[in-house]
């Protein structure tokens, strides 16, 4: 029931305003996302630099329905990347990219052509760009994307979903020199016909996923708050004697903070996904929605006020 009520909350302008008109309640926001503008976003950047962390900055869009909003999105990147390096934060931030932003769903070819574009803007400031993934329909085209990104691009990354059933043969074909796969454990509802439905059978693909990807020439990037599936992630690391700059893990930026001090402090590259954008409510909600643990910190904020 909270899960439903934090999703419908995803919607009321009147509670986002409440949120972010309070001192503690845009502490709160502040906690999960960078804030609505580049300005936020360089700014926060700059303290988990400083705190030893990279960072993957993605900007929450409001859904792309024409090619103008395409166009705008890739411009938001560009300008975004010229202000990382202008700001001496790359290569430790890159950025992490929707091909639906960029109108996937509208034109495949314009949005190829975005991604390049952001692709050769990174390049320039020194750094790379992770393709975000998607739901099941789109991931065909996104890892064909991918490839011909990684012709002039060889360091651009993707997503994996350990969920789906098809992952572990999409590990095995990444999992070459150079290429960087993001594995996660996936974030959409999908049919039982693609992904495996069942806790336990999402989490045993995330370790085969693993272990392809670990025992492969590319570098992983493993992205879970997961305690069990970091232990074993960390395991191995050791056993295919992955050292520092060899994979990385990745956490949604204020999850588990303590942890990613942790796996930092242990010597481990640790890369945060930092959101910002105006869109910023709506993935506040689906956080709390996907983890009720966080609404009693939510409502002690509020509260204060
Ligand atoms: P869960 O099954 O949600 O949680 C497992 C355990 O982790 C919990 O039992 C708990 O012990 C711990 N845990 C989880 N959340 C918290 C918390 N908030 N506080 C404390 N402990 C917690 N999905 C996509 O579909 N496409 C993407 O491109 C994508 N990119 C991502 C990038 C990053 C860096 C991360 C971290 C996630 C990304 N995701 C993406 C989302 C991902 O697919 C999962 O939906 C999300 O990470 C939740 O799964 P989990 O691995 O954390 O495990």
């Amino acid at each position: 029931m909270l899960r439903s009520l934090f999703l419908a909350a995803a919607g009321s302008a009147r509670l986002e305003r409440l949120v972010e008109s309070t001192p503690a309640g845009s502490g709160v926001v502040r906690r999960f996302v960078a804030g609505s503008g580049a300005d936020e976003a360089l700014a926060t950047t700059r303290e988990l630099a400083d705190d030893g962390l990279a960072v993957s900055l993605v900007h929450l869009g409001t859904g792309t329905e024409t090619l103008e909003q395409a166009q705008a999105v890739r411009d938001e990147h560009v300008a975004l990347l010229a202000r990382l390096r202008a700001a001496g934060l790359t290569p430790a931030a890159e950025v992490s990219v929707k091909l639906s932003e960029l109108g996937q769903r509208l034109d495949e070819r314009v949005a190829f052509e975005h991604a390049h574009a952001i692709c050769a803007a990174a390049a320039e400031a020194g750094t790379t760009v992770t393709l975000d993934a998607e739901d099941h329909t789109t991931t065909d085209a996104t890892l064909e994307t991918l490839l011909e990104l990684r012709r002039d691009f060889p360091s651009t990354g993707a997503a994996l979903q350990a969920y789906l059933r098809r992952t572990e043969g999409d590990c095995r074909e990444l999992a070459v020199a150079g290429s960087r796969v993001r594995l996660c454990k996936g974030a959409y509802a999908e049919p039982e016909s693609v992904a495996f439905q069942s806790p336990l059978d999402v989490d045993k693909s995330y370790v085969r996923c693993l272990n392809v990807l670990m025992s492969g020439e590319g570098y992983p990037m493993v992205a879970t708050h997961d305690p069990r599936l970091i232990a074993i992630a960390e395991d191995r690391a050791r056993w295919f004697d992955r050292s520092t700059g060899e994979c990385e893990f990745q956490l949604l930026h204020g999850v588990r903070p303590e942890e990613q001090a942790r796996l930092a402090a242990g010597g481990h590259t640790v890369r945060v996904y930092l959101p910002y954008g105006k869109q910023w409510f709506g993935y506040l909600m689906r956080r709390f929605a996907e983890r009720p643990a966080n609404v009693a910190y939510f409502a002690k904020a509020i509260s204060a006020r």
